[in-house]
């Protein structure tokens, strides 16, 4: 992948998010393009960080802090995507913006007491898994209340939005009935008057999808393949 690629990339991206926003009645810069780094040298991530890219999202502790430490996003901001360990918590609490992977009340808690250490609120995304794939992280639909109502009095984090990763598919019609269904279910916690005016981040589409995504409310998509070409 070289330089002209990646621009060449990072061009039609904006380019059919922009599309998308407008046949969706929106505005383009209401949507964020998170670059999805995993298994990226972090030479790559530093060239690709001077391109039309909002927010990183790395999916392991230990690549994040080798991308910080090698100055690999050129100061834009870190999302963490990936599934996370309690005892990982450490290492990404206070290093990134937004931890979108949040999906079990025991991760919620350590969040929040190492941000309450760092003296910090950490904002995060509950992770759902909304077709019930045992392979995958995610909460199920039905525990989003329950977890809502852990983190209401909490101290250390805030409550963003929701995050989902549907079943693999390369054709955004076949995934967008799971992008209404996370719209649907961000309409319903709002309603059950448990989330702050800061619930506003609805994190859906990948590579492939992410036009889908956004007809149906994504406010970031995470897009790694079609930025970096296929993982080694
Ligand atoms: C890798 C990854 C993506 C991007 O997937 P692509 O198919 O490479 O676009 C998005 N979200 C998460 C959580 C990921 O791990």
């Amino acid at each position: 992948m070289d330089t002209m690629q990646l621009a060449g990339n990072v061009e039609r991206i904006r380019d059919r998010m922009a599309q998308a926003a407008i046949r969706a009645g929106r505005q383009p810069e209401d949507i964020l393009l998170c670059a999805a780094c995993k298994a990226q040298p972090s030479e790559l991530v530093k060239v690709s960080a001077g391109l039309a890219i909002d927010v990183f999202g790395e999916n392991r502790a230990q690549e994040l802090s080798a991308h910080l430490n090698g100055g690999a996003f050129a100061g834009k901001p870190c999302h963490f995507i990936g599934s996370l360990q309690t005892n990982k918590v450490r290492q990404v609490v206070g290093k990134v913006g937004l931890i979108q992977s949040v999906d079990r009340a025991r991760l919620l808690l350590a969040i929040n007491t190492e941000a309450a250490r760092q003296g910090l609120v950490q904002d995060i995304l509950f992770e759902i898994n909304l077709a019930g794939e045992e392979s995958k992280a995610g909460a199920k639909p039905e525990d989003l209340k329950s977890l809502l109502e852990i983190a209401a009095p909490l101290h250390g984090v805030r409550v963003r939005g929701l995050m989902a990763i549907p079943p693999v598919t390369a054709d955004g019609e076949k995934a967008r009935p799971y992008f209404s269904a996370l719209r649907e279910l961000m309409v319903q916690a709002r309603l059950w008057g448990l989330t702050g005016s800061h619930f506003d981040t609805l994190s859906m589409g990948m590579s492939g999808t992410y036009e889908a995504a956004i007809l149906e409310g994504a406010t970031l998509v995470r897009v790694g393949r079609e930025i970096y070409g296929e993982r080694r």
